[in-house]
């Protein structure tokens, strides 16, 4: 059988909140759905579009912004570079005219209420988030693909499961944690230099390290931007944002006027626990509440987690010292192999797991780098991994009025406290003495996520999301 191939890019992703598998997942699949078109000579003739949503994409899509992220895909729109401030105008226009311009080319009439059809009650197979796209011609043929948002923005069209990514020869393929620390021990190399290796595989190391800190300068705009920006979150939850506050209290008479200069002020402010504490949930807070809000986000390895990662690289950055290209890219391509090999041996889609599947994997991926970074040894990696996932089992997803803000936000705090704690216990043990193995953990997560009712994985139908009487305004 063929082995998945992940690259560093794969698990880390620019684009646009509040979710990965719920927003970019199926902002992509329309991308490709007109790419389609496009290859048969077909996009000039389109008269008419129809999109069924079918499972959990139907469930929360709404809350999710699905329906959003789709007709800017069909509209030709970019998750990466399209300015996130014209994503309401530009919805707002296709509603109310009735037009959509299928990439900026053809234009064709379009019913919200009609052509974007949610079917709540079914579901296709393979997994809880498909959408199929039907294109009706003026030739009187239609053509119509299935895609199926697998989590962390990966999309698979139907009938190409598994086999549309070109293989490369990886001088170190891994599938487990046993074979990745088989190759660290076995060159010496650590996680980061291992996955820095493979990388070689797609691109040139320049490249490669150019990207991870794009990725970076994406993660860090977007916390500092959440961490000035007040008001409400949309959705009709009437969720108050609450980086910026905590922000200005921990930031007292220090000033600043960029970046560089907050970390030094934030750096002033001292080193006791709960400073360091209240940093660090601020830090998720502003990366989440921003997700919240259609933003700019790095998908990490989902949106919904988007602010675990970014969290802890800032404790590093600010509290640790990590301030420098080498160390930043060393975090980030640790993180993303042990997101990897989550995503090879269980799931990293709340559809298919809860939400171990995005607060736990992120933060298992948070602790094993931070540990790279402040020294520890590949088994002390592997190790911190393994303990902040072992404390997230069974975590589900259950999102009030399928937003991505009540419980993900705050959870998000959790998920970056606990990555920390993780990576401590870690440095401090020895690993040769651990009784779970980062493999038997990612085994557990995968049973875990088949035995959890379907009611806590994405669909809003249990948990807090049935328990918190709401009242949301009609879309
Ligand atoms: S509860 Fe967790 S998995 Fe579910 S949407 Fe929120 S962050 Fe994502």
């Amino acid at each position: 059988m063929q082995r998945e191939q992940i690259s560093v890019f794969d698990i880390f992703k620019i684009g646009v909140g509040p979710s990965s598998s719920h927003t970019l997942g199926p902002w992509r699949a329309a991308q490709q759905f007109i790419a389609t078109l496009r290859e048969k000579d077909a996009l000039a003739e389109v008269d008419q579009i129809k999109i069924l949503l079918y499972g959990s994409l139907a469930k929360t899509g709404v809350g999710h912004g699905t329906d959003i992220a789709i007709l800017l895909g069909l509209y030709g729109a970019d998750p990466v570079t399209f300015d996130v401030n014209a994503i309401d105008a530009t919805i707002e226009e296709i509603k109310t005219y009735g037009q959509l311009s299928l990439n900026g080319e053809q234009n064709i009439s379009f019913n919200y209420s009609e052509d974007l059809v949610f079917l709540f009650l079914e579901s296709l197979p393979f997994h809880p988030n498909a959408v199929t796209f039907q294109a009706f011609l003026s030739t009187g043929k239609a053509i119509s693909e299935t895609y199926y948002s697998i989590g962390g923005g990966f999309v698979v069209k139907e009938g190409e499961q598994g086999s549309d990514k070109e293989q490369v020869d990886l001088p170190f393929p891994v599938e487990k944690a046993s074979e990745l620390l088989h190759w660290c021990l076995s060159t010496g190399l650590k996680v980061s230099e291992v996955v820095m290796e493979n990388e070689l595989a797609w691109r040139s190391e320049i490249e490669t390290r150019k990207g991870i800190m794009q990725h970076f300068y994406v993660m860090r705009d977007c916390t500092y931007r959440g961490c000035h920006t007040s008001g409400f979150l949309p959705g009709g939850l009437n969720v108050g944002r609450r980086a910026a506050a905590l922000n200005k209290r921990l930031i007292g008479n220090n000033t600043y006027t960029n970046y560089e200069s907050w970390i030094e002020a934030i750096r002033h402010g001292g080193n006791s626990f709960n400073y360091i504490l209240d940093w660090v949930s601020c830090f998720a807070l502003a990366v989440n509440e921003e997700n919240a809000s259609f933003g700019r986000v790095v998908t990490a390895p989902t949106n919904g987690a988007a602010g675990v990662i970014p969290a802890v690289l800032q404790y590093y950055v600010v509290f640790c010292d990590g301030f420098s290209d080498e160390k930043i890219t060393q975090f980030i391509a640790c993180a993303s192999e042990i997101g990897s090999i989550f995503k090879k041996g269980a799931t990293i889609s709340a559809a298919m797991g809860g939400c171990q599947a995005e607060i736990g994997v992120s933060s298992a991926m948070a602790a094993a780098a931070l540990t790279e970074c402040l020294g520890g040894s590949q088994r002390q990696v592997l190790m911190a991994a393994e303990i902040a996932m072992e404390h997230h089992l069974g975590l589900t997803c259950d999102p009030i009025g399928g937003l991505v803000q009540i419980p993900c936000i705050e959870r998000n705090t959790m998920g970056a406290i606990k990555a920390i704690t993780a990576s401590q216990l870690a440095l401090q043990s020895n690993p040769d003495k651990a009784k779970v193995s980062l493999d038997a953990v990612v085994n557990t997560m995968w049973e875990t996520a088949l035995d959890m009712n379907s009611k806590y994985k994405e669909t809003s139908d249990g948990g807090l999301a049935t328990n918190i009487p709401i009242s949301l305004p009609e879309c």
